[in-house]
């Protein structure tokens, strides 16, 4: 009943151009939007969000996997099968510059029993640095706009400049919204890849914790800007918290021909998938639905969110 169809893959939606324009493939979005395993249905939008070669769609793929295995125990795969899905660096796609969805809403079941559609986001960030600043501003602020769970991908720590662009990201965001709205984000999740600490701080959500607050913490005598920008996030988002993640092995980062299997990525990497995963994708999380307004919407009035944010950026 749940099951993809054999053509469902990752879509390109917005496209950034050479000269710096960003284009909504309006037609493809709706044919997400629009299918009809989402029709009426309330929406859970997960986005991942980042730096560029971080490893973003690799974990994406893993998303996947759970979201089709659908509450089976092994559902993070065989040993020798190659990891598939959104187009990550071992995969065959080109990279281009913008927002990818995955061209079929995946269904799970609220804690009431109502069905909701659940959908996955890649971006892709820019690789020239002359244009990086705006349009990773303009794909972060719109995936925050329109996703109901944003990950953020960084590498090896949650160092103050993450805390900065998330902070200008959203407060960019908020120039979309037609009124001010306290919280107007839904759920922000740190995810810190390879983090190197583990003796001091465990990996996991709790290692996450301990860095989080860390970092959020305004103390005394501290410049002005990163007070401001600590409470910003507080304001902006209902929910923020951190996973900590070990290094995939070598395997993963030096071989050439390295396609993704299981057996040739580290066993603390799959131990932490197996607790980051699921507990991402927990629908009693009541951050998981998609809200705007403080109301929850359906996908195809995510549809014309969409279209108004775009046009906003646009103008
Ligand atoms: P993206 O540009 O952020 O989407 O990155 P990709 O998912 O395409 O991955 C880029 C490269 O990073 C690939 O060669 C992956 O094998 C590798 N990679 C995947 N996960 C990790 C990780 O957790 N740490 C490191 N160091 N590399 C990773
Ligand atoms: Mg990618």
């Amino acid at each position: 009943m749940h099951q993809q169809s054999p053509t469902a893959g990752p879509v390109q939606i917005v496209t950034i151009t050479p000269d710096h324009k960003f284009i909504l493939d309006e037609k493809k979005l709706k044919e997400i939007l629009y299918h009809r395993r989402a029709q009426g249905k309330k929406i859970s939008l997960v986005s991942i969000a980042g730096d560029f070669r971080k490893g973003k769609s690799f974990m994406l793929d893993f998303f996947l996997r759970y979201l089709r295995a659908k509450n089976q125990k092994e559902w993070i795969g065989k040993e020798s099968e190659p990891l598939k899905g959104f187009d990550w660096r071992g995969g065959a796609g080109r990279h281009t510059t913008g927002m990818i969805m995955w061209s079929e809403p995946f269904l799970m079941s609220l804690p009431n029993g109502e069905e909701i559609a659940v959908l996955l986001m890649d971006t892709q960030g820019t690789f020239d640095s002359n244009s990086t600043v705006f349009e990773n501003a303009f794909i972060f602020a719109l995936t925050l706009l329109v996703s109901s769970v944003t990950v953020y991908n960084i590498m090896h720590n949650l160092q103050e400049d993450n805390l900065q662009h998330l902070s200008f990201f959203a407060e960019y965001g908020v120039l979309a919204l037609d009124a001010y709205h306290t919280s107007p984000f839904q759920q922000l999740t740190f995810l810190v890849r390879d983090w190197q600490f583990e003796y001091e701080t465990p990996y996991g959500f709790h290692g996450g914790e301990e860095v989080l607050t860390n970092r959020l913490q305004i103390r005394p005598n501290q410049h002005h800007d990163l007070e401001l920008v600590r409470s910003r996030l507080r304001q902006c988002f209902r929910k923020v918290n951190c996973f900590l993640m070990p290094h995939p092995g070598l395997k993963v980062t030096n071989r050439r021909e390295f396609d993704g299997r299981l057996e040739d990525i580290e066993k603390d990497f799959k131990t932490q998938l197996h607790s980051f995963i699921p507990e991402l994708f927990r629908s009693d999380n009541a951050n998981f639905v998609k809200e705007i307004n403080g109301e929850q919407i359906t996908s195809t009035q995510l549809f014309e969110y969409f279209r108004t944010y775009c046009a906003v950026f646009a103008s």
